[in-house]
């Protein structure tokens, strides 16, 4: 039986400009480069998920626009169950309008449709929760949507998995409700103070190439990372996040999903891209064997 696991949150479009230096102000220069690549956190846990074998549902919003089409085909071609994206007229698609140079990174996010994944909307889908092994959700939908699907998946017992990026706090009680919560070294330590320790079976927290720490029986505990040749590193955090639900709805123990998980993010790296990269479950147990 494939796991069924539901992703709540964003579809981006990233553009993707390379340049030597950046403009000042008033300045127009000439780029490098320019590539169009299907990313949003979301869209990237749905794209892992779905390439790890599991039946992946994506709740989201897409813009009427020439990307929105591109953007779900994308995902439809990736096995992803679209039906629960709708698109928004009269909203772009969500964008990351990503500049690149040799020294820097400078990005601006469009949330465009992104912003329409509200409460209602999920309420009107949520059979597609309800009927899900594990539910993932990230912090690039709105804040009350994020609310809504962490109590419904509480009332409902069904697995959940917060991915507190990009980091924002929330009331204590809603940290409370979630099977994991998993950020990166920088977000748990924006989010979570040393108070909260009563969440500390909760937190799976991903420390890049040191890999991943977390808690069992009371013990803090580390799965080290795999030396693997690093290409990109974009969407690590997201491989990880869609293979850690794949790896927990087929029941696997905590620190063999982990494992699982830890193997994934390391394939995803070695390729250009966010999605690119990211592996098929042969290639994770290759590398864990
Ligand atoms: P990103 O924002 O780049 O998607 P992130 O900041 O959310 O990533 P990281 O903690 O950097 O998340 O990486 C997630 C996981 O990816 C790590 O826990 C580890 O399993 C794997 N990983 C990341 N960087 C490396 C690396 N250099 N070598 C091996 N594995 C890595």
């Amino acid at each position: 039986m494939r796991p069924k696991v539901t992703i709540v949150g964003s579809i981006n479009m990233d553009l993707l400009t390379s340049t030597d230096q950046f403009p000042s102000q008033g300045e127009t220069i000439r780029g490098t480069d320019f590539q169009t690549a299907p990313g949003g956190k979301g869209a990237n846990q749905a794209v892992a998920a779905a390439r790890l074998g599991a039946d992946v549902q994506m709740i989201g919003c897409v813009g009427a626009d020439s990307f929105g089409e591109e953007l779900k085909g994308h995902l439809k071609n990736e096995s992803v169950d679209t039906t629960h994206i709708q698109t928004i007229e009269h909203e772009p698609s969500g964008l990351a309008n990503i500049i690149l140079s040799e020294k820097d990174n400078r990005i601006i996010i469009i949330p465009g449709a992104n912003g329409h994944v509200t409460p209602e909307y999920v309420e009107a889908r949520k059979d597609a929760i309800l009927s899900s092994d594990y539910v993932v959700i990230q912090f690039e939908i709105p804040k009350q949507t994020i609310e809504y699907c962490i109590d419904l998946c509480h009332q409902h017992d069904i697995p959940l998995i917060i991915n507190p990026a990009p980091a924002m706090e929330l009331d204590t009680s809603y940290w409370e409700k979630a099977t994991y919560i998993t950020p990166n070294d920088t977000e748990a330590s924006q989010l979570f103070s040393d108070e909260m320790h009563h969440l500390n079976e909760k937190l799976i927290i991903t420390m890049g190439a040191e890999g991943v720490q977390f808690s069992e029986n009371l013990e803090e505990k580390m799965v080290s990372s795999h030396e693997v040749e690093v290409v990109d590193t974009t969407g690590a955090g997201d491989t990880f996040n869609g293979a850690l639900a794949v790896a927990l709805a087929e029941k696997l123990d905590l620190k063999e999903a982990i494992a699982f998980a830890n193997a994934a993010a390391a394939l995803s790296i070695t390729k250009l891209g966010a999605q690119q990269g990211m592996p098929t479950k042969k290639e994770v147990f290759e590398l864990l064997t």
